[in-house]
């Protein structure tokens, strides 16, 4: 790369998720991303990659896609950021039109806009706190989130999270959470825990960062019942499931669940802008009218709340849904990717593997059996690897993670699952 540039990117930051050590040693050539088209990157020295997981989950529609390109320019010269403070905005309001029309009628009929992830889970842990207060039952103030669940990195969102290398050193910062595996554990909670309960958060149908693994065909219907039977309130997490991932615009339709509150990012502005969005229901809402003195008011925001450029992108994105008629095509190509997959198995350092609509994470072992030792960075070296081979994609541990774009082609799937297989066998042996 430019070596001004990495050099420069070597003093001056401090990347996420990054040991910078390793990353600023003198061996370390980083990849400087200069432009996206569909689902290929180009780098400063021009080489091209397929973005094997939709640069960190979010891309939908392939990058630069010329109608949300088209969205963000046009609405940038008309106003790129106004307060959502006691102003409002044409892309905002239109959007969350939009949004609330994905779900069944009279559901979730409310948004309210934040900028990620872990804050778009936030404000919902904040709603179900204040909502149960404005109900008149404060003691329903705690949440029960999941083993291995991973819910972002702000202190809140990181409370409910349960993967300990990222999570237990910040314990002293979370609030604590109830913590269970299964929902059997759930199930086996006494009358006065469960009574102490706001909600209960899950990444529905399967959890992302704990390595792509997949619940229980139908949990989340019997989730959804448990729920209701003692008056707990249900807050989904499709952060990444959101927005055609799994085959379905959001996770929750394949097994028929409207939560109490759903949070929407990385995918909403197509992987453009950052933009979250939380969905709640008209019952939540109402809640909190009354007199400004009856201090019912949701005291929560951020500076860029309703940002209108990401509501542009967003509301674009969601028109190629349709025109492209996105999902219908994704069908095929969730099929062909298991073909894929099914035969990458019967490599000898391939254990189990995982899909869930577009999404696959490979487990890669010693043998069938035998993991490898975690600090070896099996996973991290095999992604090297399938550089070289002209994939980008990054590992969870030892599962390899493969979700490219929804547009990718059945052609760039296959090279996909080839550039990984090179890279399993460069890494592993054969
Ligand atoms: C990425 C992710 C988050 C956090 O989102 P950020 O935008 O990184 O804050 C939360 N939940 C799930 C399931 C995620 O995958």
């Amino acid at each position: 790369m430019n070596p001004d540039l990495a050099a420069a990117d070597k003093a001056f930051l401090w990347h996420p998720f990054t040991q910078m050590r390793d990353w600023c040693a003198p061996e370390n050539d980083p990849v400087v991303l200069v432009e996206g088209r569909g689902c290929t990157l180009t780098d400063i020295q021009g080489r091209t990659y397929l973005d094997g997981n939709s640069s960190i989950w979010t891309n939908i529609h392939g990058h630069s896609h010329p109608r949300i390109v088209r969205a963000i320019q046009n609405q940038a010269a008309k106003l790129a950021h106004s307060s959502f403070l006691g102003f409002t905005n044409g892309p905002a309001v239109r959007l969350a039109e939009k949004l609330v029309g994905l779900f069944p009628p009279q559901t979730l009929t409310r948004v309210f806009y934040t900028d990620d992830g872990s804050t778009a889970v936030e404000v919902a842990l904040k709603m179900a706190v204040q909502y149960w207060q404005l109900a008149g039952r404060p003691g329903k103030c705690r949440f029960t989130a999941f083993e291995n669940a991973y819910h972002g990195d702000t202190a809140g969102a990181a409370s409910l999270g349960g993967i300990g290398v990222f999570h237990d050193r910040f314990a002293p910062l979370n609030f604590p959470v109830l913590r269970v595996d299964s929902l059997a554990a759930l199930e086996a909670l006494d009358a006065p825990t469960i009574s102490e309960l706001a909600g209960v958060v899950i990444e529905p149908l399967i959890q992302g960062a704990a390595g792509m693994r997949l619940w229980p065909q139908g949990m989340l219907r019997e989730l959804r019942k448990w729920c209701d039977r003692n008056e707990v309130l249900l807050i989904l997490d499709e952060v990444m499931t959101g927005f055609g991932r799994t085959g379905k615009m959001f996770a929750c339709e394949h097994e028929g669940v409207v939560p109490e509150f759903i949070a929407l990012a990385k995918g909403l502005s197509g992987g453009t802008m950052p933009l979250a969005a939380t969905l709640t229901t008209e019952k939540i809402f109402a809640a909190f009218l009354g007199d400004y003195a009856e201090m019912k008011t949701l005291f929560y925001g951020h500076s860029y709340c309703g940002n209108p450029l990401g509501c542009a992108a967003a509301l674009a994105s969601l028109e190629v849904f349709e025109e492209e008629k996105t999902l219908a095509a994704l069908q095929p190509k969730i099929r062909f990717l298991g073909e894929l997959l099914h035969e990458l198995a019967s490599e000898p350092h391939v254990g189990d593997i995982r899909q869930c609509g577009l999404i696959a994470g490979i487990d890669v072992v010693e043998n069938k059996r035998t993991p490898h030792p975690w600090q070896a960075q099996t996973g991290a070296k095999i992604c090297a690897a399938a550089r070289e081979h002209g994939l980008l994609t990054r590992p969870i541990r030892d599962t390899l993670v493969l979700m490219p774009p929804l547009c990718v082609t059945e052609d760039e799937l296959s090279r996909a699952v080839e550039a990984l297989r090179s890279g399993i066998r460069s890494v592993c042996g054969t």
